[in-house]
């Protein structure tokens, strides 16, 4: 079945793109917030598709082209923004409309990231092209370029680097509600400082009880890792702790000892002030 909607994860494999933090490349943040999404639309049973599911190099024509040819109606383009700004912004294509995009811009902020403008640009020497080439290069799929926030911001990092989740979701339900498709909030609440627990402050007040070692098989169709073990896993990946993308979907393989000191090196020069 072709799916209704494609996620594109910006940047990837040589290209950490420009969006970085201390605590996050801009590459691994819309990878998470990518693979959240995709497992939210498969567990909303709403046909989905990603350009990259991996920390691998897509070229442009490449990724655009993966985009035009998916056969799905829309397309979000997760990315992470730099250059001294505060709070989350939406492009769309001068020829697409803006309602899904203010649908976003509004659920972003109601999770908690303001939004700083909701605009199309076009290229300075054609006004009837589009700027972005995922908005120029992607035939007739609607397609929208998130940036959820500055990664050289200082509440927009923190915002990112330790409740993702949220913002991930914000965009399910915007979706949903754009196109009229059925929504329930996730099965499993994200939990709100990432798994690991290490990350400093914040209580976990009020989050979803999964006690660990409730090894529910998962949802029926996906893989059978829970989504707490995954967000956990993910948040390594965001945080830098882990890097080799095979860890990723090995949740339940314990780690040789050398990569267990990696990370607690790795964790260590972080905390180090
Ligand atoms: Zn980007």
């Amino acid at each position: 079945m072709a799916p209704i909607i494609v996620i594109d994860a910006g940047h990837g494999g040589v290209d950490p793109g420009g969006g970085n933090s201390p605590q996050f490349t801009e590459k691994a943040m819309t990878l998470n917030i990518s693979l959240y999404q995709y497992r939210r639309f498969q567990e909303l049973q709403i046909p989905v598709a990603l350009t990259r599911s991996s920390d691998v190099t897509l070229q442009s024509e490449e990724r655009a082209a993966l985009v035009r040819n998916s056969g799905a109606k829309y397309c979000i383009c997760n990315h992470i923004n730099a250059g001294g700004g505060r709070g989350s912004e939406v492009i769309y294509s001068i020829y697409g409309s803006a309602a899904l995009p203010r649908l976003i811009a509004n659920e972003l902020e109601a999770a908690g990231m303001p939004n700083r403008r909701v605009y199309t640009r076009t290229l300075p020497n054609n006004p009837k092209q589009d700027y972005y080439y995922m908005n120029r290069d992607t035939g007739s799929v609607e397609t929208v370029i998130i940036e959820y926030g500055f990664a050289d911001n200082p509440l927009d990092a923190d915002k990112l680097a330790k409740d993702w989740q949220s913002l991930a979701e914000a965009v399910i339900r915007a979706f949903c509600e754009y196109a009229d498709l059925a929504y329930q909030p996730p099965k499993t609440a994200p939990p709100k400082t990432g798994g690991g627990g290490n990350s400093g402050g914040g209580g976990n007040a009020g989050g979803g009880n999964n006690p660990p070692g409730n090894n529910s098989p998962g949802t029926g169709g996906g893989s059978s890792v829970p989504d707490w073990k995954q967000e956990a896993i993910d948040w390594m990946f965001a945080a830098g702790l882990l890097t080799n993308e095979d860890w990723r979907s090995q949740a339940d393989k314990p780690l040789p000892l050398w990569a267990e000191a990696v990370i607690l090196k790795r964790l260590y020069e972080k905390l180090k002030p």
